[in-house]
């Protein structure tokens, strides 16, 4: 497995899936949400009502997949960051657990080249070095396995950018 550091705008990464900062409502949101639904179109809240009439609510840490509409990404995998609320909660549990259930959902749909946002970073306001440990330390788990190509962590944010260059060097 590759891990690769791109800074820039995940919408626009042609990988066999995108992972979304969604929010429990699977509804939309702002940030990179938005952004995933505004460039990919009605496709994709299409199916995120579909889990949600059939599945309900997704709790943080879990995922789901859907289509991806008009993005170059083959398949979205929606994933529900913690909300930081000082790191009492399990904040940082269910943080990896985003990233593995995001690895392994792809893995199921034969999806091995996989991009991800800088999950909770944003209004959800986990610290972003700590993030950035988890996420890392999370995808290092599935060093060696056969399958998965290439993990793309993808930073929008100059600060992230500088994070994780520095602990991926
Ligand atoms: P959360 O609610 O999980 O904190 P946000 O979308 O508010 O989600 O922020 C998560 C991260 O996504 C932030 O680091 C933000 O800089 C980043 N981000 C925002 N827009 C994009 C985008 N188009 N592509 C990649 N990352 C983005």
């Amino acid at each position: 497995m590759k891990i690769s550091l791109i800074k820039g705008d995940i919408t626009e990464i042609e990988v066999d899936a995108i992972v979304n900062a969604a929010n429990s409502s699977l509804m939309g949101g702002g940030g990179v949400d938005g952004a995933i639904h505004r460039k990919g179109g009605p496709q994709i809240l299409d199916d995120c009502m579909e889990i949600r009439q059939t599945c309900g609510e997704c709790p943080p840490g879990q995922a789901v997949i859907t289509r991806a509409g008009d993005l170059p990404a083959q398949k979205v995998i929606h994933t529900v960051g913690p909300i930081w609320q000082g790191g009492q909660l399990n904040e940082a549990e269910t943080l990896a657990n985003c990233y593995q259930n995001a690895i392994r959902l792809a893995l199921e749909h034969g999806l091995y080249r996989i991009a991800f946002p800088n999950i909770s970073t944003g209004v959800y306001r986990f610290p972003k070095k700590k993030a950035a440990v988890i996420a890392i330390e999370a995808v290092n788990e599935f060093e060696g396995h056969p399958d998965l190509e290439e993990v793309i962590f993808v930073c929008f944010d100059e600060e992230n950018y500088g994070l994780y260059k520095e602990l991926l060097l």
